[in-house]
């Protein structure tokens, strides 16, 4: 199969209504496309619609991503250093107008400390989030990336830090990391100004991102499933935006209210949804690192196991000290805030070989490299 399976040229006006169409022909036309990966922007929004064709598309998505990865399932250790934030996105527990938030900070002998109870447990990822606090300047985050890089050599780093100049990004590139996460999060401009305050832009994230992919980093992008406002048309064109952006790796995971924020009581994304978003997103990019994301092991006990079986290839288990999980709270209800972080490794260790995968320690970077 080819990277990129569906034709870009194809698409159709998805505003027009469509219907999930039952009875003999149409169904069997569709699975036909799914599995040869023949899939246009209608046929996404025919298969978003309704459930009928989940069962082919996960079983479609698990046979790609077997070829492709096999049974192997990357470690990436979350270390969520900041949770001070100058942004007032909607959605989010951290932002900065919530007033009840208690903010904390890491310091950098706090995060190299994470990283080497991280490395004991065979982590070779590390993943450095946090708020864009104005705390964390250049200078600071290139020393800790670069003093992560000098004690521990066979490991990545993953910075996942917000919207930044183009030569900030280039600096981080220089001291050693590699791997950016930045997540879309709708790629509807009127969507995005429901989401985000007025000094937030979309097209300001796309500079970042295509400035990213510019620099030479591996690139994660991805958007929440079910946010409010969101319509299916919106997730055709985040799947549209995913195929020009070519990410090497993408997060998607439900929306989750958070009581502090002004969508607080707004209803949660489904897994229904979000699982068959992974599973499309896994035939239109075989080769992607797919996280089975926390937010998913939130809304559904078994959350994450179905995110595996459903096309995800990618765990992120917190490495955050104890104290301060509690803190870091995007989402009301956030699964782990108690636990340690060999707890979290083993648990999901555990978990992912109960549904027949195995946890690997290899730094696990993007096949298009
Ligand atoms: N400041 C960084 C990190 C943001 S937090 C950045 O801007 O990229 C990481 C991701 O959590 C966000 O990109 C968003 O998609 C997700 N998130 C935030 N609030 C959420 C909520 N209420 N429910 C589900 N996911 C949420």
């Amino acid at each position: 199969f080819s990277r990129n399976r569906t034709n870009k040229g194809d698409f159709v006006d998805v505003r027009s209504p469509l219907f999930c169409v039952g009875g003999q022909e149409k169904p069997m036309r569709m699975e036909e496309k799914i599995k040869a990966g023949t899939l246009n922007a209608a046929d996404w929004l025919q298969i978003l619609r309704c459930s009928e064709w989940d069962d082919i598309l996960r079983q479609t998505a698990d046979q790609l991503r077997q070829e492709v990865y096999g049974k192997d399932v990357y470690l990436r250790g979350l270390i969520e250093y900041t949770n001070f934030c100058k942004n007032n996105c909607y959605y989010c527990g951290i932002r900065c107008g919530n007033t009840k938030a208690v903010r904390y900070r890491l310091s950098k002998e706090e995060i190299l400390a994470c990283c080497e109870e991280g490395y004991t447990l065979g982590f070779r990822t590390f993943v450095l989030q946090g708020g864009e606090d104005p705390a964390s300047t250049d200078a600071w985050v290139c020393s800790v990336v670069s003093a992560i890089r000098e004690r521990f050599p066979d490991c990545a780093v993953t910075l996942s830090i917000g919207e930044k100049k183009k030569s900030s990004y280039q600096a981080y590139y220089n001291a050693g990391a590699r791997r950016y996460l930045l997540r879309h999060e709708t790629a509807n401009p009127e969507h995005y100004r429901h989401l985000h305050p007025a000094e937030l832009s979309l097209e300001n994230r796309k500079r970042c991102l295509y400035d990213l992919k510019e620099i030479g980093y591996q690139v994660g992008s991805g958007f929440m499933v079910g946010s409010p406002g969101q319509t299916l048309s919106h997730l055709v064109e985040d799947l549209q935006f995913l195929q020009d952006l070519q990410p090497d790796m993408i997060g998607i995971g439900p929306y989750i209210a958070q009581k502090e924020t002004p969508f607080a009581g707004h209803s949660n994304g489904t897994l229904a949804l979000t699982l068959r978003l992974v599973s499309l997103l896994r035939i239109l990019f075989p080769y992607a690192l797919i996280p089975a994301t926390t937010a998913l092991g939130t809304i559904h006990p078994q959350g994450r196991e179905l995110g595996l079986q459903a096309g995800a290839n990618v765990v992120m288990p917190n490495l955050s000290p104890t104290e301060v999980r509690k803190d870091y709270l995007l989402y009301d209800n956030k699964i782990c805030t108690g636990d340690e972080s060999a707890q979290c490794r083993h648990c999901l260790e555990r978990r992912m070989a109960s549904v027949g995968y195995q946890v690997v320690t290899s730094r696990g970077d993007s096949l298009n490299i």
